[in-house]
């Protein structure tokens, strides 16, 4: 299938060191860099500003400082007081309280016990300060860690938490109702990254009919689910299930990615959907675009046309 095998390609450049030194240091050069249509900026300046523009146009947004899988306790320290200084700055700034993280970020390679503190230590600001926190789904590596970290933070009273399941993962439907049944808040995607058919489907039409039976369940029975997906046959199932069954539209969300599908995203808002916009800044903005360049191999045209156009 193409789709899995230039996921593949693309999660294997990802891991290019060489290509990630090259393209930190001269891709996000220019205001008008190709990368910036995904990656508002490096700072979080650059992400309040692009809040400001999708809060104006009536949309929302959460924040994700971008970083993963860090590899000693200092870095994972390091990027927890990144995280606490988002928190400080968005709070500041007015804009909407909302941010995304990774545990892997925070250190969960190296030490689960201390990427957890550094979690805690993130929440114990944000949360009083009336933030939203989404703990990103990683690799099916990490599936099983970050839903017992979850069900850890949330049995210790922590309620302004929420988490990340895939539709590519046989094991979703069964975490759906163990997550659901504490009464957390779910984003639903259909995974962004490579996995083997030991435990994910394969095919996009099974990835797909998992993914629209997961976001039924959780439309009629779930805890202001997010819909992350810019499928529109899904978005039109979701919207069309929510009619059948009276759900009304400000008892669920529709998430997408910064920079994909605007027009869609404008369409919905215009219909009076709930529409989340995921906002990704920060200089490790390599692995994140190179997934978005793998999912959809069409935006390697516009790579390559902006790169034309920047040569001018
Ligand atoms: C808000 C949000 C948060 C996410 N969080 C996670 C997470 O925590 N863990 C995780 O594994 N994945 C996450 N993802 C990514 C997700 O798993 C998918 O990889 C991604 O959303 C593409 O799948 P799709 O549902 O849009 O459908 P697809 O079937 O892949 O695509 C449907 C259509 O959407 C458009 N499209 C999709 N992707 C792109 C793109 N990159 N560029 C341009 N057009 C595109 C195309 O028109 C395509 O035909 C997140 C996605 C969103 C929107």
């Amino acid at each position: 299938m193409l789709g899995s095998a230039s996921k593949a390609f693309f999660q294997l450049l990802a891991q290019s060191r060489t290509l990630k030194k090259l393209a930190t240091r001269f891709a996000m050069r220019t205001p008008a860099s190709f990368v910036r249509r995904f990656v508002p900026g490096e700072t979080v300046e650059d992400a309040i500003r692009a809040a400001r523009v999708l809060e104006a146009h009536g949309l929302t947004e959460t924040f994700d400082h971008l970083g993963e899988s860090v590899t000693t306790l200092a870095e994972a320290v390091a990027a927890t007081r990144d995280y606490l200084d988002v928190v400080r700055a968005v709070t500041e700034s007015g804009v909407e309280r909302n941010i995304s993280l990774k545990l892997t970020q925070l250190g969960l390679d190296v030490d689960r016990a201390s990427a957890v503190d550094n979690l805690r230590k993130i929440l114990e600001l944000a949360e009083p300060a009336g933030f939203f926190v989404r703990i990103d789904m990683e690799s099916s590596q990490y599936t099983e860690v970050t839903l017992d970290v979850f069900e850890t933070l949330w049995q210790q009273g922590y309620r302004q938490i929420g988490v990340v399941l895939q539709s590519d993962l046989y094991r979703s439907e069964d975490d759906l109702r163990r997550i659901n049944a504490l009464g957390a808040r779910i984003r639903l995607v259909k995974g962004a990254y490579r996995e083997p058919k030991s435990v994910a489907y394969q095919k996009k039409a099974d990835v797909d009919a998992a993914y629209a039976r997961m976001m039924k369940v959780l439309i009629t029975d779930g805890h202001y689910p997010a819909i992350a997906t810019h499928d529109p046959a899904m978005i039109d199932l979701a919207r069309q299930w929510a009619v059948e069954h009276g759900v009304a539209s400000d008892r669920f969300e529709f998430q997408m990615l910064y920079g994909v599908r605007r027009d869609l995203q404008a369409m919905l808002v215009g219909a009076g959907y709930r529409l989340r916009v995921y906002v990704p800044f920060g200089r490790d903005w390599f692995p994140y675009f190179m997934r978005r360049l793998g999912e959809h191999p069409a935006n390697v045209g516009f790579v390559l046309r902006s790169l034309a156009g920047e040569g001018r």
